[in-house]
């Protein structure tokens, strides 16, 4: 890392200066374990010779997130997209799912692989997320169901939707990937809704180096569940549409077992990292931190910062700024699934606070990779910047023919 902070446009890196960081600063969780950690349970699964077929690690992790979580059922699969497709083809529905267009692209790519047409709604500009209402203006006769997104790890209005949706005879998914144990503590994230998913992603804070789950607490769909993971057939099977070979490995489940035991030291340690970022940003006019929601257990697996939209420099403007530092911040999501092939040439009504939070929200680097000593550099960086808005917009607008694309 330069000691040296940022005094003069030119000491950025975009401009030619030294960058703040040698390595690059990912958004992402990336949890590494200890190697001797890491050689102790793969030697297992060695020696056992097993590795596969739901054996002993993946029943361990299953029972792990059904204590931690408070579920009846945990089903371990490959992976979270595979999770959401699982669950959707165990539903047994068919016709058109709302889903927010401000999700990650796998969220509606599940649909169609399911069989399922998607009708995309708006968000709610202060929480992000789907309201019941928001639901009810964009629900045609064709809808059979509701998948919503628990975005940045706070709970999508779980209960009213649960209202909403059995009022309307419609089923209720969430794909809670951003939310794993998060929510109130009496009833985590992962007991709403027919079903849950989460994403074990090394991006996630439990990481599978890929691997996904679903949780349920309604024993006839757990069973259907665990029909459509399976090509095997066995005697609990139940009458299914279709199934696929989603089942978890017994290396995956290792992983996942490893990243769970240390589950509360990585969110504490992001805790920290936010804190930094928190008491920092206070002072930076224009850019206001995304927080979690009071008395509600989180997970810190995000920084998100809103740019204001009166800020000298833009969103895109702050990304060009502060990448070439190493501080490799991110949109997410942007754009809209709703602006993505091959869903952006459907016509579509618009989706207001969808294209604005696409348009000014981004991720500060958090995770196993960063510390609270980096956070604090990154946070003079951003100060720096936000000071002098103004005139990184204009130096940055001579250089754009050569700049490079901000997101990487
Ligand atoms: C990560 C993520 C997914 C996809 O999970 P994978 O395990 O990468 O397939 C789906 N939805 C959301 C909201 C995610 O963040």
């Amino acid at each position: 890392m330069s000691m040296m902070g940022k005094a003069q446009l030119a000491n950025l890196a975009v401009f030619g200066g030294e960058r703040l960081f040698e390595d690059d600063l990912p958004v992402a969780q990336v949890y590494l374990p200890r190697r001797e950690e890491f050689d102790g349970w793969f030697g297992a699964i060695f020696d056992r010779a097993y590795y596969t077929n739901h054996g002993p690690l993946v029943s361990t992790l299953e029972r792990a997130v059904r204590d931690r979580l408070g579920v009846r059922h945990a089903i371990a699969v490959t992976n979270g997209t595979v999770a959401l497709m699982v669950a959707l083809t165990a539903l047994d529905i068919s016709g058109e799912v709302v889903v927010p267009s401000f999700t990650f692209p796998a969220t509606v790519q599940a649909l169609k692989w399911s069989g399922l047409g998607h009708v995309f709604a708006d968000v709610d500009a202060d929480t992000h997320m789907l309201t019941p209402d928001l639901v009810e203006a964009v629900r045609t006769p064709e809808t059979t169901g509701v998948l919503g997104v628990h975005v940045w790890g706070r709970p999508c209005a779980p209960e009213s939707m649960e209202d909403y949706c059995r009022r309307h005879r419609i089923a209720l998914l969430f794909d809670a990937c951003h939310a794993f144990g998060c929510g109130p503590v009496h009833r985590l994230i992962g007991n709403y809704g027919s079903a849950e998913i989460f994403s074990f992603h090394a991006t996630k804070i439990v990481n599978a180096a890929e691997g996904g789950c679903i949780v349920t607490n309604d024993d006839d769909l757990a069973a259907r569940i665990r029909t459509v993971r399976s090509f095997h057939r066995t005697p609990a099977d139940r009458d299914v549409r279709r199934r696929l070979n989603a089942k978890m490995s017994e290396a995956q489940a290792a992983m996942a077992l490893m990243s769970l035991g240390s589950l509360e030291h990585n969110i504490a340690a992001n805790g920290a990292v936010l804190e930094v970022y928190r008491s920092g940003l206070r002072d930076i006019p224009g850019l206001n931190l995304v927080e979690p929601v009071t008395g509600l257990a989180t997970n810190h697996q995000y920084c998100v910062v809103e740019v204001s939209e009166t800020s000298a420099l833009d969103r895109d403007g702050f990304l060009l700024a502060i990448r070439p530092e190493g501080v490799l911040a991110r949109r997410y999501f942007a754009p809209g699934v709703h602006r993505l092939a091959p869903y952006s040439g459907s016509t579509q009504a618009p989706l207001p606070n969808t294209e604005r939070l696409c348009r000014t929200l981004l991720q500060l680097p958090l995770g196993a990779q960063v510390s609270p000593d980096q956070a604090r550099w990154i946070v003079d960086l951003l100060a720096f910047v936000a000071a002098n808005a103004g005139n990184v917009a204009r130096r940055l607008e001579q250089l754009a023919p050569e700049m490079p694309g901000a997101s990487r």
